[in-house]
C-alpha cells in the first residue's frame, strides 16, 4: 500500500525548509505519496482558519505530517482563536501526539559551534522524550483570581494519571532498546507528589515492561546541571511536560544553531506522527532563501524513522546531511553563504 507524507509548508521560511525536505524525500523514498495542504497563517488568509476540517482530516489519513513552521507579524491582529499557532495546537491535539522526541545530537563537523566546549559535546547523542499532552500545562484548576482570605493568586495544578505516565514510559522504552538501552527519568519527587508518583509509576511499568532497559532516576534540578557539565553521560531522558519543555530547549543548545533542530510528536502505534522543525518562520530572513533546511530535512528523517518504518533512508538522510557538514556546507547560521537551496543541493550530493 502507498503511503503518504502530508507536507504543511506554513508560513515565513516553512514553504522554502518544507520544499527542500520534499525533494530529498523524493531521492530516498520515491514511492512515498507527498501531498501538501495550508495550515498557519497560509491558511487563515485562504479559509478564514488556520486548519480546516478538511485539512485535518487528511492529516489522519496520512501516514506521517511534515510541517514548516507557522507565525508571523501578518497575522499579529488575527482574532485570538485564529492566530496561526492555533492551527498547530489543534493539530498535535487532534492527532494526540503524547510524546514528543527532541533530539540533541552533535553533529562532529559542528562541534566548535556549541556553546560548550568541543570535547564536551563531541559524540553527544541525547534523546528527550517529553509527555505532551498532560502534566501541569493542562491541570485543572488553574487560574488568575482572589482567594477566600482576598489575596490575589495565581496557580495551576500538576497532575499525571498512570495511563499517562505508562503510555509515554512505553515510548521511552522503544526507544532505548534501539539505542544503548540507557534510559533516565527526571522529575522532582523530593518537592512534588506528582513527582513521586512518577517515580513511582515509571519505576512500576520497567518492573513489569522494561526488559533491556537500564533505568536509572534523576532530580530535574541536578539534569539541569548535568546537561551543562556532562552532557555524553545520557542516552535517553525521559519528562514530564514541564521539565521536558525545558532540558529539551537547553540539551539542544548544545548543539548548535536552532536550524539544524528537528522535532517528532507521536501518540499511538499505526497513527500518524507530527514532524517539523523546532524552529518558527522566521520572519527576519523569510523571502530571502537564506533559512537552513536542515532542521526540516531531519524532521524528514525523524518521519521516515518513527512512522513510516523506513530506517534505512532515515539512515540515508542523516548521514547525507552529516557528509553535507563534513564538506564544508554551511548556510550563513552556521557561519557560512549557502542559501537554502545550495545546502539542499549540498545534502542531495551527499546521498
Ligand atoms: P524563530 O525560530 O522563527 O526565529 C528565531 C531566530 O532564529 C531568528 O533570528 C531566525 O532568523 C533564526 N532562525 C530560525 N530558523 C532558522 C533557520 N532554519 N535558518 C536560519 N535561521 C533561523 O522564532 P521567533 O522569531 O521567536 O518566532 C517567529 C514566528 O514563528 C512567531 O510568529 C512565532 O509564533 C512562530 N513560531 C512558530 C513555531 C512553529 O511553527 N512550531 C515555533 C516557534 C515560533
Amino acid at each position: 500500500m502507498t503511503q503518504t507524507l502530508l507536507l504543511l509548508p506554513g508560513d515565513g521560511i516553512g514553504p522554502e525548509v518544507a520544499s527542500a525536505a520534499a525533494r530529498i524525500a523524493e531521492v530516498v523514498a520515491p514511492d512515498l505519496a507527498i501531498e501538501s495542504d495550508l495550515v498557519g497563517g497560509a491558511a487563515y488568509d485562504a479559509h478564514g482558519t488556520p486548519l480546516t476540517d478538511d485539512t485535518l482530516a487528511r492529516a489522519h489519513a496520512s501516514d506521517a505530517v511534515l510541517m514548516g513552521a507557522v507565525g508571523g507579524p501578518k497575522w499579529t491582529d488575527a482574532p485570538r482563536d485564529k492566530r496561526p499557532e492555533m492551527g498547530l495546537l489543534r493539530l498535535r491535539k487532534e492527532l494526540d501526539v503524547f510524546a514528543n522526541l527532541r533530539p540533541a545530537f552533535c553533529f562532529p563537523a559542528l562541534a566548535a559551534a556549541s556553546s560548550l566546549k568541543p570535547h564536551l559535546v563531541e559524540g553527544l547523542d541525547i534523546m528527550i522524550v517529553r509527555e505532551l499532552t498532560g502534566g501541569v500545562y493542562f491541570g485543572e484548576p488553574r487560574g488568575i483570581d482572589t482567594g477566600p482570605d482576598g489575596v490575589r493568586r495565581g496557580y495551576e495544578t500538576s497532575i499525571y494519571t498512570a495511563p499517562e505516565i505508562a503510555r509515554v514510559t512505553r515510548v521511552a522504552f522503544e526507544i532505548a532498546r534501539g539505542r544503548s538501552g540507557k534510559m533516565t527519568s527526571v522529575e522532582k519527587s523530593n518537592v512534588m507528589e506528582s513527582g513521586l508518583f512518577w517515580r513511582q509509576e515509571v519505576t512500576a511499568v520497567h518492573a513489569a515492561e522494561g526488559e533491556g532497559v537500564a533505568l536509572s532516576h534523576m532530580l530535574a534540578d541536578a539534569c539541569a546541571m548535568e546537561l551543562v557539565r556532562d552532557p555524553t553521560q545520557f542516552d535517553v531522558i525521559l519528562a514530564g511536560n514541564l521539565f521536558g519543555d525545558i532540558l529539551s530547549d537547553a540539551a539542544a543548545m548544545l548543539t548548535g544553531s536552532i536550524g539544524m533542530l528537528p522535532s517528532a510528536s507521536i501518540g499511538a502505534p499505526g497513527r500518524p506522527g507530527l514532524f517539523e522543525p523546532v524552529h518558527g518562520s522566521a520572519p527576519d530572513i523569510a523571502g530571502q532563501g537564506i533559512a537552513n533546511p536542515c532542521a526540516a530535512i531531519l524532521s524528514l528523517e525523524m518521519a521516515l524513522r518513527w512512522s513510516l518504518g523506513r530506517t534505512e533512508a532515515a539512515n540515508r538522510v542523516r548521514d547525507g546531511v552529516a557528509r553535507a557538514l563534513e564538506g564544508g556546507a554551511r548556510t550563513r547560521d552556521l557561519g557560512g553563504t549557502l542559501t537554502t537551496d545550495g545546502m539542499c543541493e549540498a545534502v542531495l550530493a551527499a546521498l
